[in-house]
């Protein structure tokens, strides 16, 4: 199944207008099913104090602007929680005639979005180590892309490919994930796929820039890995299919009936 959550959050991570009637679809924690709107008037902005005082200075520019924002966010759900959102804002020139506009980067969600549409039918303890990236996505994404690498650990245990050697020894993933390739040769599409998780988490760990789109680009190659292990839905539709054929289209209930002996 497509995850379309993902092109939603690539959307947030472009920034957001201050005219929340012009934010792109957010959705719902709760019931992963609906989109977010602002809260009425709950919508407050403040330009930082460092900010204020440049504006005196010589080569002051409106691009320095810059400070914090934060909202209430909620779904049509009235069961559904309240989305609490906090993070920075910057200025920017779209173009010459419309000037310079706000614009939002949000930095916290609380309850924090989710990453992943559907797991199927994937390991819970596998899902929540993806999902724990979800808190730290926007403020720290290297911690982000590093937690998805942990995911990766989660899956290979999940596996049984072993985690410590002979002696003892840790096993490097890059390791681990070679002997899931040879031990599960049908899958060794997916083994491709974790490589490369891998290497954007190690990325991470190792300093180097990662930014937000990078982490969501993991999270669909994640995304995709665990529909191919877990996702049997389509495999669900083809036994159903087969059934409906073997029935020759008649109702389940109408075979259980026909295979009643006669008093
Ligand atoms: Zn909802």
């Amino acid at each position: 199944m497509a995850n379309h959550f993902v092109q939603d959050l690539r959307a947030i991570a472009r920034g957001l207008s201050d005219d929340p009637a012009e934010w792109p679809y957010i959705p719902c924690p709760t019931c992963k099913r609906s989109g977010l709107t602002v809260v009425a008037d709950s919508l407050v902005m403040e330009e930082a104090s460092q900010s204020k005082a440049w504006h005196g200075r010589e080569d002051w520019d409106p691009e320095f602007i810059y400070g914090a924002f934060r909202c209430v966010m909620r779904c049509y759900k009235e069961t559904c929680d309240l989305v609490w959102v906090t993070g920075r804002t910057s200025v920017y020139q779209q173009n010459m005639r419309d000037g310079y506009q706000d614009l939002l980067h949000p930095l916290f969600f609380m309850p924090e979005l989710p990453l992943i549409q559907s797991y199927g039918d994937c390991p819970e303890k596998i899902q929540w180590a993806i999902e724990a990236a979800s808190p730290i996505l926007w403020v720290d994404p290297s911690s982000a892309a590093n937690r998805i690498r942990a995911a990766v650990e989660v899956l290979m245990d999940h596996e049984k490919i072993p985690k410590n050697d002979a002696r003892g020894r840790v096993i490097p993933l890059h390791q681990r994930i070679e002997q899931f390739k040879r031990d599960k040769p049908e899958f060794s599409n997916v083994s491709d796929l974790l490589m490369a998780v891998k290497w954007t988490g190690n990325a991470g760990s190792h300093g180097d820039v990662i930014r937000v789109p990078d982490v969501l680009d993991v999270v669909e190659i994640i995304d995709r890995t665990i529909q191919e292990l877990y996702d049997t839905s389509a495999v669900k539709i083809e036994q159903k299919a087969e059934e409906i054929v073997a029935r020759k289209g008649l109702p389940a209930s109408q075979i259980a009936q026909l295979r009643v002996p006669p008093a």
